[in-house]
């Protein structure tokens, strides 16, 4: 239950290094073609694929992904969207025989390669690529290497994913704030990336990815900092999957919650008022990821 995170290490977020010219000159005409240009004819898309529902791609990722020569994906994209893409034309970075991850150096090394060979190449990560899932090392990597490449944004789970169950992240009677964390690591650690007293002060929105498996200690360290455990909490397991789930309760129950549903990752955990928002809307939300009333299942993920 607590192997946690596909695709993303906690540390994360290599912000931007690059420093930014701001005083770009006007007449860009004879801007350098420059020998770079040679060693890389192929190009890299950074593509975020959405939460999982093939509908959610934007139109840019699905032409990249039907023209592309390789898609590099792990398997956060979900069944759905990765089943639609012929197999010749996917290689899987997720995992290796074995069960362990692939390491970040050979994905990187890996798209430098395909790019030099001249492939039109998408590395198709979950969600937005840049929310916690290595997008800007992978940029970083491309950029010392010079290999051209483009971002192409993708909804995120951490805000898509509670929406489609009905939970809005910022409400203007409830939360006028939200913060996106990982949950991965452990709050009792003492250089702990995440100030989880900090943000039981600030009273917003608390939106954690990759929490699945920590969920009873920063849970804990949340109400140790005076948070009240009536707070709502509620977990978005596989966002618009076909299997998706959602579980509801506060920061006192909702690990035996978690426990009782069997909720495993990726899901998504929002504490905060909106997540009981949700109560008012959903009888009338369709798409609330609730079992059809004739309990059939959905198809199968092939995983
Ligand atoms: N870049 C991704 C996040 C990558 S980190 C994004 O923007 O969505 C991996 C974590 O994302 C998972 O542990 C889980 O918390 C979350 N996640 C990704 N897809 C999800 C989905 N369909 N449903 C619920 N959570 C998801």
């Amino acid at each position: 239950m607590s192997n946690d995170a596909p695709a993303a290490d906690d540390t994360a977020s290599a912000d931007d290094t690059a420093s930014a010219d701001d005083t770009a000159s006007t007449d860009d005409t004879a801007s350098t073609t420059d020998d770079e240009a040679d060693l890389a004819e192929g190009k890299v898309y950074l593509v975020g694929s959405g939460p999982g529902d093939p509908d959610l791609l934007t139109v840019k990722a699905q032409n990249l992904i039907e023209s592309a020569d390789v898609v590099l994906h792990d398997k956060l994209p979900g069944p759905e969207i990765l089943g639609r893409i012929p197999e010749e034309k996917r290689e899987d970075v997720g995992k290796r025989a074995g069960g362990e991850r692939t390491p970040q150096s050979e994905t990187n090394a890996r798209l430098v390669e395909l790019a030099r060979e001249g492939n039109t190449v998408v590395r198709l990560k979950g969600g937005d690529p840049f929310v916690f899932g290595r997008g800007g090392e992978e940029a970083e990597y491309l950029a010392a290497h010079d290999v051209p490449f483009e971002v192409v944004p993708g909804v995120t789970s951490a805000i898509g994913g509670p929406g489609v169950v009905g939970i809005p992240v910022t409400h203007r009677d409830h939360a006028s704030s939200v913060s996106f964390v990982t949950g991965h690591e452990d709050p009792a650690k003492a250089d702990s990336a995440v100030d989880w007293e900090a943000l039981a002060a600030t009273g917003g929105t608390i939106v954690v990815l990759m929490g699945v498996g920590k969920l009873p200690d920063y849970t804990t360290a949340l109400r140790e900092a005076g948070k009240p455990g009536d707070t709502p909490v509620a977990l978005v397991e596989r966002a618009t999957w076909p299997d998706m789930q959602v579980a509801t309760g506060t920061l006192e129950t909702i690990v035996d919650v978690r426990d009782e549903q069997e909720i495993s990752p990726p899901a998504i955990t929002v504490i905060g008022e909106v997540a009981a928002t949700r109560d008012a809307v959903v009888d009338v939300l369709e798409n609330s990821g609730a079992v059809p009333a004739d309990g059939s299942a959905s198809p199968e993920a092939d995983e």
